[in-house]
């Protein structure tokens, strides 16, 4: 039987008999059936959350803060038993899953605190007589989805500032991980009944009747640049509030001074981190000729140190990637790549000794060239596509040689480098000497194909709150611009 949606406070039986199969990526399994709920589902929902959101967005900041403090608690208790069910579903490795829960924990207690402590301002009047108001309310409901690679943490950038603003939400996770969000309603089932709904389904089903239904005016999405696209296409005669997070094909640069002992397992966790199924991946990696020889040899050796296995296995590194389809993507970028010329290292290949899972080897691929898909394509993949700069300048040129612009990294101590790398790099996120660490109170997001707006930070609140201005005068005077002159003379 499927498990059935959480909408206003309960778990409800979709109105659809269709289900969709959970599949295990290690084992290949089915490990269960969820609702693959239908556009009546999902005007339910929203029901729910508009009549949650007629008392929501009155509850006090202060208050609604103490409810996400409770929401961070509850998913630090359920932190096994989620982290578990994520890896069930979605391959990644325990360690990293249970790293996950602490950080989507960890984004509930920052939002408690800054929707407790941000407001509108009061600016600059025309005239002593009058009050000017800058007002930040909630817009209602908000839909989000969600994909999945870290299903929980992108769920927490967007549900935590939606709440903390006085929004409601639905919410409809991946059909990869849906097993693991319908653990939620535990976690949520404080909050008033409708506050956060949860529905499980297609992107073209419950994604599409949310992107165009007319109750609900923001769309927060993160996901692939292409149904980014769509929802855009979708949202754009409703005008709505569009929030997208989408791919990456970010650089690494790696500059003449760099420490090989640092460099190398830096870059291979940037590169393989989840099995490279992270939007701000390392997808494209420039080493300066004097140290590439060095650099190729010592990374190949590294990566085939890596331990592929059981990811429930804590001394597993890379598990099976996600799903057998994204596998294939990979595996048609490196024959694609190898027959223009590229040369494998170590990799490309599934292991030959794991007997069931979507497994693909860590792949080390040099003689790349920016016409190959490897180097503009999201691969979204286990591969460390390498090449070669002379100078920095080439280096950041290289580095803006893409249509996205999520993130890029450097290793170097030459403050010249960092300078020219910050003030030219096109990217949403610069990381220089420590790759991919995120920061709740630093805002994230891309730049060009790699979406629209922010996450985190106080710039992830103002995404879930609608602008107002007032303008308010006491005295009530008849103004001298006004026509006719003669009727202000007679008022005066
Ligand atoms: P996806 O775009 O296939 O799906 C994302 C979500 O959108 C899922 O819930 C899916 O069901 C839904 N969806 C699919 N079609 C839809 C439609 N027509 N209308 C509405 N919803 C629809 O992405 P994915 O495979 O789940 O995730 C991988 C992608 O996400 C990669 O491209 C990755 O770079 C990107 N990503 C971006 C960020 C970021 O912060 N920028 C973070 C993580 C992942």
């Amino acid at each position: 039987m499927a498990h059935a949606n959480w909408i206003g406070g309960e778990f409800v039986a979709s109105s659809s008999e269709e289900t969709i199969a959970v599949v295990n990526p290690y084992t290949e399994e089915v490990i269960g059936h969820v609702a693959s709920s239908s556009p009546a589902d999902v005007d339910r929902a929203v029901e729910a959350a508009l009549r949650a959101f007629s008392e929501w967005r009155w509850v006090p900041a202060v208050e609604r803060g103490d409810y996400l403090h409770e929401v961070a608690r509850k998913l630090r208790e359920a932190e096994d038993a989620l982290a578990r069910q994520l890896t069930l579903e979605g391959g990644k490795p325990l360690v990293e899953n249970s790293d996950e829960v602490g950080w989507t924990a960890a984004s509930f207690d920052y939002y408690a605190e800054i929707g407790r402590h941000s407001r509108g301002r009061v600016i600059p009047s025309i005239e002593s007589s009058q009050l000017s108001l800058v007002l930040k309310e909630p817009y209602g409901v908000v839909g989000c989805i969600v994909p999945w690679n870290y299903p929980l943490l992108l769920m927490a950038w967007k549900v935590a500032p939606a709440l903390a603003a006085g929004n409601t939400v639905v919410l409809k996770p991946a059909s990869v991980t849906p097993l693991s969000a319908l653990m939620l309603a535990r976690v949520f089932d404080h909050l008033p009944p409708g506050t956060v709904n949860i529905l499980t389904g297609s992107g073209e089903m419950v994604g599409n009747a949310l992107v165009t239904h007319p109750q609900v005016p923001v769309i927060a999405f993160t996901g692939s640049t292409g149904v980014g696209q769509q929802i855009a296409g979708l949202a754009a005669p409703h005008m709505k509030k569009l929030h997208l997070e989408l791919g990456g094909k970010d650089a690494f640069i790696i500059a003449e001074d760099a420490d090989p002992d640092v460099a190398v397992p830096g870059v291979a966790w940037a590169a393989l981190l989840n099995n490279g199924q992270v939007c701000t991946s390392t997808e494209r990696i420039y080493v300066h000729e004097s140290l590439y020889t060095e650099f190729t040899a010592l990374i190949t050796e590294y990566v085939q140190g890596l331990v592929l296995g059981d990811p429930l296995d804590r001394a597993t590194d890379l598990g099976p990637m996600a799903r057998a389809n994204y596998r294939a993507k990979v595996e048609r970028q490196v024959a694609d790549a190898v027959e223009r010329g590229a040369r494998v290292l170590t990799g490309g290949r599934r292991p030959p000794d794991q007997p069931t899972g979507y497994f693909y080897e860590p792949t080390v691929l040099v003689e790349v060239n920016r016409d190959m898909e490897i180097m503009c394509q999201e691969t979204f993949g286990p591969v460390l596509p390498i090449a070669r700069f002379v100078d920095f300048e080439e280096a950041i040129a290289l580095a803006n040689d893409s249509p996205y612009g999520l993130g890029a990294n450097l290793y170097t101590h030459n403050a010249s480098y960092v300078k020219r790398f910050y003030e030219e790099v096109r990217a949403g996120t610069l990381w220089i000497n420590d790759p991919l660490t995120d920061n709740d109170a630093g805002p994230f997001g891309g730049f060009g194909m790699s979406g629209l707006g922010r996450e985190l930070g106080e710039e992830g609140l103002d995404e879930f709150r609608e602008t107002k201005h007032v303008h308010w005068d006491f005295a009530m005077e008849p103004k001298e611009w006004w026509y006719p002159y003669e009727e202000y003379n007679r008022l005066r």
